[in-house]
């Protein structure tokens, strides 16, 4: 059975003051609250261990929001999956579209961030999503068949009972433009057939694959009515508790 996530990805927002503060407001709603949802917050690494400390596990987990692809050594910068492992972090958001913009990351590199993740037994978050223009060239269904086959290449199908998907189109992040319930849907149960086609049934439908792009209260309801969507990966929303709790509830 796959799992309903929320997670929140803060990006590169926030100063440690307000960090900590979010995470314990969310954590206090959350104990509350006892959403059925899972809750993930994705916060910038330097405050990884500072909130992990002070969120309840069982409601709120945290994530990091990349992973290097080299096991260890000499790569200045980076983290490696060994070292979010050492101070317990499960999860990580890799192949986002502002990496593969800004950072050049390509799917062979993508794949590699995956090899350690799974290596070290971490829940990926693997991201795919077309551009404006490739979406306007009817060219969507293509982009991401080959951006979850290239990533996920050469990974058999034991590896992937981890794995999540965050299906987000490019032109709805941080845009306000939102994919329409119809469009998210149908994009997810081609993700679901993809899946089913290379790994098999089991893996298909034991992979949550969330929504990401412009999720605010008023939308997440409606697009997580939808079958083959498993939740959300939201941005600028998951910044105020007042928006990420009305979008997690939404569950
Ligand atoms: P927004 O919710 O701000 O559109 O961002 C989505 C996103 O990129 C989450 O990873």
């Amino acid at each position: 059975m796959r799992n309903n996530i929320v997670a929140g990805n803060w990006k590169m927002n926030l100063t440690f003051e307000q960090a900590l503060q979010l995470a314990n407001d969310l954590n206090a709603w959350a104990t509350e609250n006892k959403p059925t949802a899972k809750v993930i917050i994705a916060p910038t690494s330097i405050y990884l261990q500072a909130i992990q400390e002070i969120v309840d596990g069982d409601f709120v987990q945290v994530a990091s929001q990349d992973v290097s692809n080299s096991e260890k050594g000499a790569y200045t910068g980076d983290i490696s999956a060994e070292q979010l492992d050492s101070i317990g972090i499960n999860c990580a958001i890799v192949g986002h579209s502002e990496r593969r913009e800004y950072q050049q990351e390509t799917d062979a590199i993508i794949a590699q961030k995956l090899e350690q993740l799974f290596n070290k037994d971490i829940t990926p978050i693997l991201c795919v999503g077309e551009k404006l223009e490739e979406r306007q060239a009817e060219k969507h269904f293509d982009v991401v068949k080959s951006q979850i086959l290239n990533a996920l290449n050469p990974q058999k199908a034991e590896n992937l009972t981890k794995l999540v998907i965050a299906y987000e189109p490019v032109w709805a992040i941080g845009t306000g433009v939102t994919a329409s319930p119809e469009q998210a849907q149908e994009i997810h149960a081609f993700i679901r057939s993809v899946l089913n086609e290379t790994y098999g049934s089991e893996v298909a439908e034991n992979t949550s694959i969330l929504y990401g792009g412009s999720v605010n209260p008023s939308n997440a309801e409606e697009l997580f009515s939808q079958k083959d969507i498993d939740g959300g990966l939201v941005g600028g929303a998951s910044l105020k508790v007042e928006d990420f709790s009305q979008i997690i509830a939404a569950f």
